[in-house]
């Protein structure tokens, strides 16, 4: 089933927090919180061992989406602690995540890593979030097109142009995650700018639908004026998504 997604899409990012337990009573609040809105789509990405939790205490909201943190890019075989994309699609999740700023700096994921990923999820019926985005080393050398861009390529390189039309990029510039330092709004539309613009190039005006998400200490008081900005389609939220009443507000914002 093709996964239909409204912008703006505000997505959590649990990383590795919110076991089953936890993970029911946040659903549970949240859902009490977070009335369903037909004008956006909320996305969440539990830890894989606690997805059938949220899955399950989720059954009756089908306005809240779910995904995985990570896939390996094998459909099976001797890859221990992995999970398969077709896994994940038969757990419940319709998305992704791929190549989360931690995926590539904490467990080495290199750039062709992400590109078999992203097809890999294609392939099994997922929709992938590739999540591209700069270091501050990098960001003070002035080269921050210059990394975005590389992954971005990198990330869609095995995609035709009508997978490539289905894809949700997300922004996160390293130096802003789980920092508590956010990128203004402004620093925000350029990166955003730079990558609709190659996309663009690459497949013309279907590009324009491409959503491109913002992620990197996003919190209830920022998000409205991110979302506010050119080009920015969408938040991906980490810490602030934990808490299910803060996760509440920047769903409503
Ligand atoms: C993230 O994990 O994708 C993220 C953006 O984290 P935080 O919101 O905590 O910066």
């Amino acid at each position: 089933m093709a996964e239909t997604v409204i912008r703006p899409v505000i997505a959590g990012n649990w990383k590795m927090n919110l076991g089953p337990s936890e993970a029911r009573a946040f659903c549970e609040r949240f859902a009490q919180t977070h009335e369903p809105h037909a004008d956006r789509t909320v996305l969440l990405f539990p830890p894989a061992i606690a997805f059938s939790a949220v899955a399950d205490a989720l059954a009756a909201r089908r306005d809240i989406r779910l995904g995985v943190q990570d896939i390996h890019w094998e459909t099976k075989g001797a890859f221990t602690g992995a999970i398969s994309a077709a896994m994940a699609r038969d757990a419940g999740a319709g998305f992704a995540l791929v190549g989360h700023s931690e995926r590539r700096h904490v467990f080495g994921e290199t750039d062709e890593e992400t590109g078999l990923k992203v097809a890999a999820a294609f392939d099994a019926g997922l929709v992938p979030v590739l999540c591209v985005g700069e270091k501050i080393d990098e960001r003070r050398a002035g080269q921050v097109e210059a990394v975005i861009l590389r992954q971005l390529e990198a990330g869609l390189a095995r995609l035709a142009e009508d997978r490539i039309a289905r894809i949700l990029i997300a922004y996160e510039p390293v130096w802003a995650i789980g920092t508590g330092e956010t990128a203004t709004p402004d620093d925000a539309a350029a990166a955003h700018g730079t990558l609709r613009t190659w996309l663009r190039q690459r497949i013309n005006g279907a590009a324009d639908a491409i959503p491109i998400l913002y992620g990197g200490s996003v919190k209830p008081d920022n998000a409205a004026e991110l979302l506010a900005a050119p080009d920015v389609d969408g938040v991906l939220v980490g810490g602030a998504s934990l808490d299910p009443v803060s996760f509440a507000t920047i769903a409503d914002s």
